[in-house]
């Protein structure tokens, strides 16, 4: 043992680490929460802050905040980078950290599939500084275009691509649509900001590829209703410095020019669940026993996105969603406790993932869901938006949040108003051919003669 108490180290203060944590709340140990983040972040409403409405700080609570009343866990704001399973140590990148039991919920990262050099043009959505980063990159476009002579430079700044329909790509593309023909429209004097171009590229045969087919169907139906064009069955092929290329199954590749591409289209486990030297499935999360340890090392769990497991009752792989990572902790959690109080041997019980249902929005006051727990019911328009606009507000953490998050989106459904519109960062407007700065009132006046520049050029 650690020393007179049994050390349980939990890496990650996402769902699955703050639940695991929370379920050993009772127990005779002590529990260190190690993140290289000092927040836990509520990614399922990143995309509002990457579409400017929602700020950073509605969506994120500090770790130290959140477990300040727990007795029992010390935090540590510290970056993991392996383990010793042998020696039972956690390695920090500036340290070291014994354990008697180990939690790794460090989630995943985005995958390219081989072609890293693509993150830089087409970020994804994973962290605060990702979802920052988009959304000075969406704000400048439209600032772009506003300054931009030449006409196809201007459609190509405001064509927008979305890679992956999954429910993030499908929630970016209807938010990045709404925004453009209802919530900036005003704003601009020479652009007509509706004019913008959504394009989503799935390469499944459908969006929303996990939900059922008739609410991929309807999911489509609105994306299309907001304008977004939605191109399925296609593979990404190329992204370069002024577009994307994607190819449809048995056709030749089609080249689309677009100054803004984001990213949803997969996930990857990260280096420290590789360093344990467990089994790893094909997107490098761990295969996980039943009870959610790592083979041949029951003292070691790995939970959340990071775990790769099949369901117990249903056989079927547990999806990297929320309310999975939550039981998941409390499952690690309850079976560290219950070794605690009574010593190991014990048969442990196998995880069961309760299934609450799924939802994901398109827009304001649409969205698609299934309810869960065996009812199977198809939720489709305002009542699946109502439902969840209510899941999203109970689980974010604190409060605070969820009060000014609600009065956000009132605000914003009423007067489609998005409160977050900041460029952070550089603020540098990307321009082929600079607009004359003579006054004009006329929104979208064509561009100034022939060989004209100003603003201080390109
Ligand atoms: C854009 C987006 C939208 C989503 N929408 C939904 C949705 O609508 N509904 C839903 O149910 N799910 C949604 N999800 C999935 C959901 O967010 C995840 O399933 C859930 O967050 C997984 O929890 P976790 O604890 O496994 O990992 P995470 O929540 O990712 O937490 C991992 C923590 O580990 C920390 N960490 C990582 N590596 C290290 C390291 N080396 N050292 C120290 N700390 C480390 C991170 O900083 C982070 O705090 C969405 C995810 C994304 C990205």
């Amino acid at each position: 043992m650690t020393g007179t108490r049994p050390r349980v180290v939990i890496v990650g203060g996402g769902f699955g680490g703050l639940h695991a944590a929370r379920a050993l709340r009772r127990a005779a140990c002590d529990v260190v929460v190690v993140d290289r983040r000092n927040h836990h972040l509520f990614q399922p409403l990143l995309y509002q802050v990457a579409t400017a409405s929602l700020s950073p700080a509605q969506i994120a609570a500090p770790i130290r905040k959140v477990l300040s009343r727990q007795r029992n866990v010390e935090v540590l704001l510290a970056e993991a980078e392996s383990v010793d399973a042998e020696r039972r140590v956690l390695h920090l990148r500036d340290g070291r950290v014994p354990y008697d039991y180990l939690v790794l919920a460090p989630g995943v990262t985005h995958s390219y599939f081989g072609r890293d050099d693509w993150a830089a043009r087409a970020p994804g959505l994973k962290t605060i500084e990702d979802a920052t980063e988009i959304r000075r990159r969406f704000l400048l476009a439209f600032e772009a275009a506003e300054r931009e002579a030449d006409e196809p430079a201007r459609r190509a700044v405001l064509t927008f691509v979305v890679v992956g329909a999954g429910p993030t790509g499908v929630e970016m593309a209807g938010a990045v649509a709404e925004i453009a023909r209802r919530g900036l429209v005003r704003d601009f004097r020479r652009i007509d900001t509706s004019s913008a171009r959504v394009v989503l590229v799935e390469h499944g045969d459908r969006v929303l590829g996990s939900f059922p087919p008739d609410l991929s169907a309807r999911a489509r139906r609105d994306l299309e209703r907001l304008g977004v064009t939605v191109i399925t069955g296609a593979k990404v092929t190329a992204i370069d410095a002024s577009g994307v290329e994607y190819t449809p199954a048995g056709a030749p590749p089609v080249r689309l020019e677009a100054g803004n591409i984001l990213w949803a289209a997969g996930v990857r486990g990260l280096p420290l669940c590789a360093s344990l030297g467990a089994p790893l499935d094909r997107a490098g999360r761990v295969l996980v026993n039943p009870d959610l340890s790592v083979p041949g090392r029951p003292e070691v769990f790995v939970i959340g996105d990071a775990a790769s497991i099949s369901d117990a009752r249903s056989a079927r792989q547990v999806p990297g969603v929320c309310p999975a990572a939550m039981q998941m902790g409390r499952h690690a959690g309850r079976i560290i406790r219950d070794e605690i109080r009574r010593g190991p041997g014990a048969p442990r019980p196998a995880f069961r993932y309760t299934n609450k249902g799924e939802l994901a929005t398109i827009g304001r006051a649409r969205a698609v869901g299934v309810i869960g727990w065996g009812i199977g019911w198809h939720l489709k328009g305002f009542v699946a938006w109502a439902l969840w606009a209510l899941v999203h507000i109970t689980y974010l953490i604190g409060f605070r949040s969820r009060i000014l998050v609600m009065i956000d989106w009132m605000w914003s459904y009423l007067f489609f108003e998005r409160g977050a519109r900041l460029i952070t960062g550089d603020s540098t407007v990307p321009l082929r051919h600079a607009r004359q700065a003579e006054p004009s009132a006329d929104r979208g006046a064509g561009p100034p003669p022939a060989g004209t520049t100003g603003l201080g050029g390109t």
